[in-house]
């Protein structure tokens, strides 16, 4: 059974620490923060906080969708926190991070879809870190363009969306969201003028054929960055892992995403839609 199998090799990876991380870790729970890379189990951590970054979770840590790959808690999210993004801002600047990457919970049952959070937060934080480049990881706004301009208007340079799978496994692992519509999402946000970028977990069973596919739309829907990573499964509660995709294949798969006409591919065993970000900026 594949949940038991062993992870090969090239998923081992060390474990978080050292000075850097212990600092990281003190300023996200000073100031009530939540990371990605917490509730995502994210296997990065010790790279990534040991270099000073992290991904920062704005709009709360309880989600109303249940993606089936997901950590993150699913419920009623409590209301909203308006002093977030004065406590990120700082945060960031008091990490002295370079390049921040921002995401956020889905807030479905919010008319804005949080999109006042999400502008105050960048908003604050090149205010007070105007040499800080970010990247917004923003959610499916289910449609609502609006409160799309008004995340993207803050003055991020990098607007990420993920698709996360294949249309075909879309009811399966994003049982709330719709492949056309985050398609959608990502045609508009380049249309404003934004770089644009995505991420997609391969290993839940998808073919070759259906990532090419994947990849060709978001071309077509002008997509510059596109990152591939292995999924792994945070707990027995969620979608099992079909396949370890061997690092060759990913190699493959960046070659033929550069060939499609992606600007970037950012393709590994452990590749997540913010590592490397840094990298994503001047694209
Ligand atoms: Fe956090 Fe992203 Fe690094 Fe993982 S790859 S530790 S989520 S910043
Ligand atoms: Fe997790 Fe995002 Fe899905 Fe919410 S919308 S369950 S945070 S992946």
């Amino acid at each position: 059974e594949s949940t038991r199998r062993k992870k090969p090799n090239w998923l081992r990876v060390k474990l978080p620490v050292g000075k850097e991380y212990a600092k990281v870790r003190k300023l996200v729970d000073q100031h009530k923060l939540h990371t990605i890379c917490e509730s995502g189990n994210c296997p990065n951590m010790g790279e990534c906080w040991g270099a000073g970054t992290a991904t920062f979770m704005i709009l709360g840590n309880v989600c109303t969708r249940s993606c089936s790959f997901c950590a993150v808690a699913t419920g009623r999210p409590p209301e909203y926190d308006e002093d977030e993004p004065r406590r990120v801002a700082e945060a960031i600047k008091l990490m002295g991070v370079k390049h921040a990457v921002i995401t956020s919970v889905n807030r479905d049952e919010r008319k804005d879809r949080g999109a006042e959070i999400w502008y105050q937060t960048v908003v604050q934080t090149k205010a007070l870190s105007p040499e800080t480049t970010i990247e917004t990881l923003i959610p499916d706004v289910k449609a609502n363009w609006d409160a799309l301009y008004r995340m993207i208007s803050a003055g991020q340079e990098v607007v990420s969306h993920n698709m996360e799978t294949v249309e075909s496994l879309y009811r399966r692992v994003r049982p709330q969201a719709k492949y056309n519509r985050s398609l959608e999402q990502i045609k508009l946000t380049k249309e404003y003028g934004k770089r644009t970028k995505t991420g997609i977990m391969l290993g839940l069973g998808e073919t070759k054929d259906e990532v090419y596919k994947a990849m060709d739309d978001l071309v077509a829907h002008g997509c510059d960055i596109l990152t591939l990573g292995q999924y792994l499964q945070p707990t027995k509660m969620h979608i099992e892992v079909a396949e370890f995709i061997h690092p060759d294949l990913f190699d493959h798969y960046r070659e033929e995403g550069l060939k499609r006409g992606l600007k970037y591919v950012e393709s590994g065993p452990l590749v997540r839609s913010s590592y490397h970000a840094e990298r994503h900026v001047n694209v």
